[in-house]
């Protein structure tokens, strides 16, 4: 057509119009892609559903030779790879599920220059065939795609990123983009030091996704409070349900089944077959949700996810950016909800301790958790805080929870030290460990049998918390959580004092807390999960 044999075009917008039939670039896409097109290493980061792959998919198709292309997601490069083969692109790819002659074919391609990219999973760069089948093509460029995975600060490490640094040093001329949907201020630097892109140019677009408004609730009877979402708001709406394990996945599926809403599991327990079917299944049919852990969604391109509702809290604020990033890629209004209670602190915090790594690694962690809980609990602007946890300032949004109904906040100052010294009180016990549970029995003043069996009737702060309703404390107790005035350990969620615990019962510190929201009654009370 006359646009794309437009003399005056460059050769980047002439390969988008042609081959990927798209009139104009995304904003940042031609900057980046005349700069790697030039021969310059560029780091990109870029929200999930703005445009990172023409980014590299372009500047391979202008310049010579064939673009390799790194990338974690073993499961889709079949499926990348079709996608650029339907658009009329040689591609291949190069991963453990092939076998030797598929592999073979993909190789002597590569060598030939017949084809334009090469998809390779990270550890093959570990094999020496690999590097050397590398030494006898000509490679355009390297893309990273994912690149947050070579970040041990990030929440995603794979260890076979690190050894990526290794491509500069055996390759030095070839350009090198690295693109992620993710990077704290932290996180961007250490891959910039890890992937020796610091002198690459930096392209950080905004992180923002002004379509998807970002609500956080408390979890009082998650099912309810699901259904009522998916009912009132989302109905025949496609969207994907996150929780923690696999069992939770597989009865959330079936409840919904049984409630007439069309869902599906994913997790990683599932055999193969199924779960490439049920993720075709999403992806080709309308209004299906997918029920999942997280290892469901990672380049899942669907346009039109509505919902992203989590039941469990994420590990991170990176986490939770990157899944609820999978709502609304067509940027039409979207929602991100997640349900997050008490005895999901409790359950994260014990899987920190009893993680794999060191005492660094557990820490680690445990930051990302606490920023995590910080966002739960804030009076603030989500967006405000999800933004500034990634370095970007913003203004309140209007499209959040807080902003809808800016909860109000009050002085919780007496309540913190009444609650501080019953913790402290039963933590001078030593011989048994209590929860919060044991807690705000005994603020409320309610003789159970485990009160009674541990004579906790006759501590002095023994029914001192009647001035608030049980959910009202057990809210007090998350937010100090969140605020790092109170940690819990162990198997049974025991609360701890922390250092700065001391300030709250010295009376140093003022605390603020949010209040909670009425709980609304059930019409019919439905069980908790
Ligand atoms: P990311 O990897 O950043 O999440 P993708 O590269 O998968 O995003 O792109 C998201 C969607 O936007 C894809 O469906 C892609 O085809 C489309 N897209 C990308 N660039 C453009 C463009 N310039 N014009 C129109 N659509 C585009
Ligand atoms: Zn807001």
């Amino acid at each position: 057509d006359a646009e794309a044999s437009d003399p005056t075009a460059s050769a980047a917008t002439h390969v988008l119009r042609k081959i990927f039939g798209y009139d104009s670039f995304r904003e940042g896409q031609q900057e980046i892609i005349e700069h790697v097109v030039a021969g310059g290493d560029a780091l990109v980061l870029m929200p999930t559903g703005g445009g990172k792959s023409l980014c590299y998919q372009i500047p391979a198709l202008v310049r010579d030779g064939v673009g390799v292309v790194i990338s974690p997601l073993i499961a889709l490069m079949q499926d990348q790879v079709d996608a650029l083969t339907a658009l009329g692109v040689r591609a291949g790819f190069l991963n453990s599920t092939q076998g030797i002659d598929e592999r073979q074919a993909v190789e002597a391609c590569f060598a030939a220059g017949e084809i334009d990219l090469l998809y390779l999973a990270p550890e093959r760069l570990r094999v020496d065939a690999t590097l050397r089948l590398l030494d006898r093509g000509k490679i355009s460029l390297f893309a990273i795609d994912e690149a947050h995975c070579v970040a041990q600060w990030g929440h995603d490490f794979r260890p076979d990123y690190l050894a990526l640094s290794t491509l500069h040093e055996r390759w030095p001329t070839v350009p090198r983009v690295a693109l992620t949907a993710t990077a704290t201020p932290a996180t961007h630097a250490e891959i910039a030091a890890r992937l020796n892109l610091e002198n690459a140019r930096h392209f950080v677009a905004s992180f923002d996704r002004p379509n998807i408004q970002y609500r956080i609730a408390p979890k009082n009877e998650p099912r309810r409070q699901l259904l009522s979402l998916l009912r009132n708001e989302h109905a025949g709406d496609a969207g994907i349900i996150y929780c923690l394990s696999r069992a939770s996945v597989d009865k959330i599926a079936e409840f919904l089944t049984q409630n007439d809403i069309p869902a599906l599991p994913y997790h990683a327990g599932l055999d193969a077959r199924t779960r490439a079917a049920n993720q075709s299944r999403f992806l080709r049919e309308d209004g299906l949700i997918m029920v999942a852990t997280i290892a469901f969604g990672m380049g899942i391109d669907k346009p039109d996810v509505r919902f992203v509702a989590h039941l469990d809290l994420p590990k991170s604020v990176e986490g939770y950016y990157q899944e609820t990033g999978r709502a609304g890629r067509d940027g039409q209004p979207s929602t991100a909800w997640l349900a997050y209670g008490l005895q999901d602190v409790v359950q994260q915090r014990r899987l920190i301790e009893t993680s794999e790594g060191d005492d660094t690694h557990r820490r680690r962690l445990g930051t990302h958790l606490e920023a995590m809980l910080a966002l739960c609990e804030t009076i603030d602007c989500r967006r405000v805080r999800l933004l500034d946890y990634f370095g970007q300032k913003s203004a309140p949004c209007g499209n959040c929870d807080t902003c809808i109904t800016p909860p109000e906040s009050w002085d919780g100052t007496i309540p913190a030290q009444k609650l501080l010294s019953t913790v402290l009180r039963l933590q001078r016990e030593r011989r048994q460990k209590f929860g919060a549970g044991q807690i705000v029995d005994i603020l409320l003043g309610r003789k159970t049998d485990k009160v009674l069996q541990h004579d906790h009737a006759s501590l002095t702060v023994f029914g001192i918390g009647t001035e608030l309703r049980e959910s009202e404390w057990r809210g007090v107790v998350r937010q100090l959580l969140a605020q790092s005035l109170l940690t819990v350990e162990g198997d049974y969620g025991t609360l701890v004092l922390t250092d700065a615990s001391a300030d709250v019962l010295r009376g140093n510190h003022q605390v603020l807390l949010r209040r909670e929201p009425e709980r609304t009654k059930p019409a019919r009370s439905t069980s908790k999960s």
